[in-house]
Order: structure tokens, then C-alpha cells, then sequence
């Protein structure tokens, strides 16, 4: 007998909407939101919204929760976060696999062991959800794991939608085999959610909305910080010296760098990294493959290299290229112990970075940033990207990518990819620039060559880009967006609130897929 249970997250809130309506940025997508509110509340009125996934830490559907479920409640919806478990781990083992068959990899095979145990474990989970849930509530469930539970309440008439946070804008063996084994559940749910249209499965056609994700402009990650708050946490957390000049004490938990021998050692080692002084291109993000880190090395590299070339006649950009660094930041390696994959990534871009000419070393710094405490490690990210002139996400796939979100927002300067979910917010030569072969260091290096030579056109571009992410991608949009589609799934096809709402046209759905 297999044992499924649910749990409900307590949740604290942060900020309330006054205190964000109090900036003056903020209080216009404020009064949109509370505007949209006052059309759904009263629809809304008496429902319970539960929303469902499957963990508590970890991961950005546990990152943005918090704040969703208590702006949806200060608004006059009550919202609730219960995540589900399940006592037999082949289950998890199975819902990742799905997870990585819809990015389009792993074997596409699925056994019928591998249904059963997914059904098992839907239908005890279900039953436990039965027994908490009122006919008025309305489950929203997040990603594969609890959709075969609560697909089970949808056919039972509960209403219900599915939200799907990853996608890929590919078809392949994998994909196909992951959304023919979900539409059996998917279809049963009411309404469906997804990041871009691109994602979309072709057997789900009118009852589909599209949220993007959206950044909090308050957390520690994207908050305003000062020159001595950036300079704080950079000596803080190791990534500069320290003169005995910081108001708050070292972190607990330092950054370290990637050393020429191959070890870690601190930041400042073997010199400085004069993030302050000198201009920097960043990325950050995990040690995965396909965010693109060895042609952004090699990008960087070949542009340092042809800087004698590219710097003829000006010598202000030659002596921007000659100070440049370079550094990639991700998660520090007793973070990542139980991923072989990223593991095999680090120990492979320790080796180009090991083969690399002294000088050349000097000009890379590969940062591992500290895991321990998630307030620290946002703040890091923070100032890092604060300090950059340019921040690439160089992904050769993307499901959304909040560092460009979050670069756009603090209005600097941003270099994506063709990747789906980068182009589904850069738009280029408008908010950044876009890279067409993150693979091909020639392409990268033009492209970081061009960018860094922009200071006139800096400000056009980057006022885009963070009008861009106010207008579509700060968490209030989100909430309105979810306020939209919590009313048509109560209020049903014929309610006028479903007029206006974002989903996208079966005809643009049927040109990408
Ligand atoms: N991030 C972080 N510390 C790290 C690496 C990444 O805080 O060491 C953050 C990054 O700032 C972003 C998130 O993790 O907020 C990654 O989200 P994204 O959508 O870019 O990529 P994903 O990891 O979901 O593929």
C-alpha cells in the first residue's frame, strides 16, 4: 500500500503591498494589481485556492511561492501552499525522469512499473486531498509530480488547474514520449498553465494561459543596494579585502576562487579581483552544461586575445579591454556532491582554466559562492551583478532564466542567447543583445566587443530592459496574471473576465510547435 501525504508550508509574510506601493516605482504596478483585484475578488469570493507542488526548499517554485500566496491573500483571495510526499522514492525517481525527458533528454522509454507506481502514488495522495479539500476550493497544482493526484479531484469535479514550470521549444523522442505520458491527467484539469507558448503540448488547445515568472524586487537578490552596502558584502562574503572599515561582520560562509593549480582558494588570491575598479562581465548560474560557461571562457579569451585587432584607433576601448575580467559564479562544490553532472562540468571547465597562459588566468575568475545561507548567497548574486558591465547568460536552452530578469531590472547591461526563454525577454538590440552561437567563441567574443563599446547607447538600452521587466515580469504582473486565471476557472469560458485574459492563440501555438 503505498502512503501519500500532504503537508500545508507556513508562510511569513514579507512586505505588504502598502510597503511596496510606498516606492515610488512600485506603486504603479501596485494600483494595476489592486485594480485587477477589485474584478476577481468579488468572483472570487468565498473560494480557497490551494496551491500544490512538491517541495518546500529548493528550486524557483519554492522561491517564488511565498510571495504569491500572500499577495493573492492580501488581496482577498485566501491562499494556501501545501506541498505533497510520497513514502516510495521510486516515485521522484520517475517524476525527475519525466522532468528531464520534457528538457528533451534522458532514455524516452517509460516502463510499466514506472506508470504504476506513478498511479499508486496519484491516487493515495489524491485520496488524502480529498478528505482536506472543499467542493469551493480551487487546487493548483505545480509540475508533474502531484498532476496524476490532482487530475484524479479534477474528474471528480474539483476545480483545478495545472501549472507547468519547464519546457522546451523542441519536439524530439523525449518530449513526446513525457507529454504523451501526461495527457491523459493534463487534459482532465480545467485550465493549464505554462512559462511560453513555445512549451505548449499540441493536444492541449483552448484551455491554456501563459505566466512567466517574476522577480521580487524587494529580496535580497534584487534589492537597491549602496556603493558602501555593495562594497560591504563583497569584503563580507571574501569576494574583496577587507579593510576593518565594514559595518557587518564576515559572513559565516565565503566565496572562494578557483586557483592555477586547480584548488580553491580565497577570492583575492593570487591578487585582487577589483571588481570595483575594473569593468567585468558576469555570469551566474549552476554547473550545468548547457548554460553555456566553456564558450563564454572561450569567447572571453579569443576577445582578449584579437584586443590589439578590435582596439585600433581607440584608445579608451583598448584600455577597456586590457582591464576587463571575467568572472563565473555558481554554487559551491559541497553544494552540488550529489549532481554528477555538474561535478563533471566543474572538473571540465577547472582544466580550461588550468591550460590557460598566466596572464590570462588572472583576467578569469571562476567564484564559487556559498549555499549555506540563502539571505547571503542572494546578496552575493547581488552586488556581483552590480558590479558588472555586462551580465551574460550565455544558455544554449533556457526554460525562462531569472539572471537576465534580474540584470534587466538593475538596469545593466545584458548579453542572452536565441534560447527560448532569453529571447522571450531580450529583445535584441533593444533591452540587450542577443548571442546567435553560444558555442562559437567568435560570435561570443563580437558580441561581448560590441556591447562594452555601447556607453552611449547604454542608457536607451538598459531603461528598456527594466521598463521591460516592470512592465512583464515583476511579481505583481505574475499575480494579476494568476488573479485572471483563478476568475475564468471559476467564473468559465463565457465570463467576460476571460476576455482579457494573456493566453496565447492557437495559431501562434500551432506555428511554433
Ligand atoms: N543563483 C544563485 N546562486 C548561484 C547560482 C544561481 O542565487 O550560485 C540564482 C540566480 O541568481 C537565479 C537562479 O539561481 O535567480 C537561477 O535561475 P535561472 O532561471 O537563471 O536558471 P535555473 O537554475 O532555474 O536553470
Amino acid at each position: 500500500m503505498s502512503k501519500g501525504h500532504i503537508e500545508r508550508v507556513p508562510v511569513e509574510s514579507a512586505y505588504t503591498l502598502h510597503e511596496y506601493a510606498r516606492s515610488a516605482h512600485l506603486s504603479g504596478p501596485v494600483h494595476d494589481l489592486r485594480q485587477e483585484a477589485q474584478t476577481a475578488a468579488p468572483v472570487l469570493k468565498g473560494r480557497r485556492v490551494i496551491m500544490l507542488n512538491s517541495t518546500a526548499r529548493g528550486g524557483g517554485v519554492a522561491e517564488m511561492m511565498p510571495r504569491l500566496v500572500c499577495m493573492l491573500t492580501e488581496l482577498g483571495v485566501p491562499t494556501e501552499w501545501w506541498t505533497m510526499g510520497a513514502d516510495e522514492p521510486a516515485f521522484f525517481e520517475f517524476t525527475k525522469k519525466i522532468h528531464n525527458m520534457i528538457h528533451g533528454s534522458g532514455s524516452p522509454e517509460i516502463s510499466a512499473e514506472a506508470r504504476d507506481t506513478y498511479d499508486r502514488v496519484s491516487r493515495s495522495v489524491a485520496n488524502v486531498l480529498r478528505r482536506e479539500l472543499s467542493p469551493d476550493d480551487i487546487l493548483v497544482v505545480h509540475d508533474p509530480q502531484p498532476a496524476g493526484a490532482g487530475a484524479e479531484l479534477a474528474a471528480a469535479g474539483q476545480a483545478a488547474v495545472w501549472r507547468c514550470h519547464i519546457g522546451l521549444d523542441e519536439d524530439n523522442e523525449q518530449t513526446d514520449a513525457a507529454w504523451g505520458f501526461l495527457e491523459p491527467y493534463i487534459t482532465g484539469y480545467q485550465h493549464c498553465v505554462f512559462t511560453a507558448v513555445e512549451y505548449v503540448p499540441r493536444y492541449l488547445s483552448s484551455t491554456i494561459s501563459i505566466i512567466p515568472p517574476g522577480i521580487d524586487p524587494f529580496s535580497h537578490k534584487n534589492r537597491d543596494l549602496s556603493v558602501q552596502e555593495i562594497i560591504g558584502i563583497l569584503c563580507n562574503g571574501g569576494l574583496a579585502s577587507s579593510p576593518p572599515l565594514t559595518v557587518t561582520p564576515a559572513f559565516e560562509h565565503q566565496a572562494k576562487r578557483l586557483q592555477p593549480d586547480g584548488t580553491w582558494g580565497p577570492p583575492t588570491s593570487p591578487e585582487e579581483l577589483d571588481l570595483i575598479h575594473r569593468p567585468v562581465v558576469t555570469q551566474v548560474s549552476r554547473w550545468d552544461r548547457l548554460k553555456g560557461w566553456s564558450g563564454l571562457l572561450n569567447g572571453f579569451v579569443r576577445l582578449k586575445r584579437e584586443l590589439a585587432e578590435r582596439t585600433r584607433n581607440d584608445a579608451r576601448h583598448h584600455r577597456r579591454l586590457q582591464l576587463l575580467r571575467l568572472v563565473l559564479a555558481g554554487p559551491e562544490p559541497e553544494a552540488v556532491q550529489d549532481d554528477p553532472e555538474a561535478q563533471e562540468v566543474l572538473q571540465e571547465l577547472t582544466e580550461a582554466y588550468v591550460a590557460l597562459e598566466p596572464e590570462l588566468q588572472k583576467d578569469v575568475a571562476f567564484i564559487s559562492l556559498p549555499m549555506a545561507s540563502r539571505k547571503y548567497n542572494a546578496l552575493l548574486v547581488n552586488a556581483l551583478q552590480r558590479c558588472s558591465s555586462v551580465v551574460v547568460q550565455n544558455s544554449l536552452r533556457e526554460g525562462f532564466g531569472l539572471t537576465a530578469t534580474e540584470a534587466m531590472w538593475k538596469r545593466l547591461r545584458v548579453v542572452g542567447t536565441q534560447a527560448c526563454g532569453l529571447r522571450q525577454q531580450i529583445r535584441d538590440g533593444i533591452d540587450g543583445r542577443l548571442v546567435d552561437n553560444p558555442e562559437d567563441p567568435a560570435n561570443v567574443a563580437e558580441v561581448l566587443d560590441q556591447v562594452l563599446r555601447m556607453s552611449r547607447e547604454r542608457t536607451p538600452m538598459v531603461t528598456c530592459a527594466q521598463r521591460r521587466v516592470y512592465d512583464e515580469f515583476l511579481v505583481f504582473r505574475q499575480v494579476s496574471r494568476w488573479l485572471r486565471v483563478l476568475t475564468r476557472v471559476v467564473g468559465g469560458p463565457g465570463h467576460p473576465s476571460s476576455v482579457r485574459e494573456p493566453e496565447a492563440s492557437t495559431a501562434a501555438r500551432r506555428s511554433t510547435r
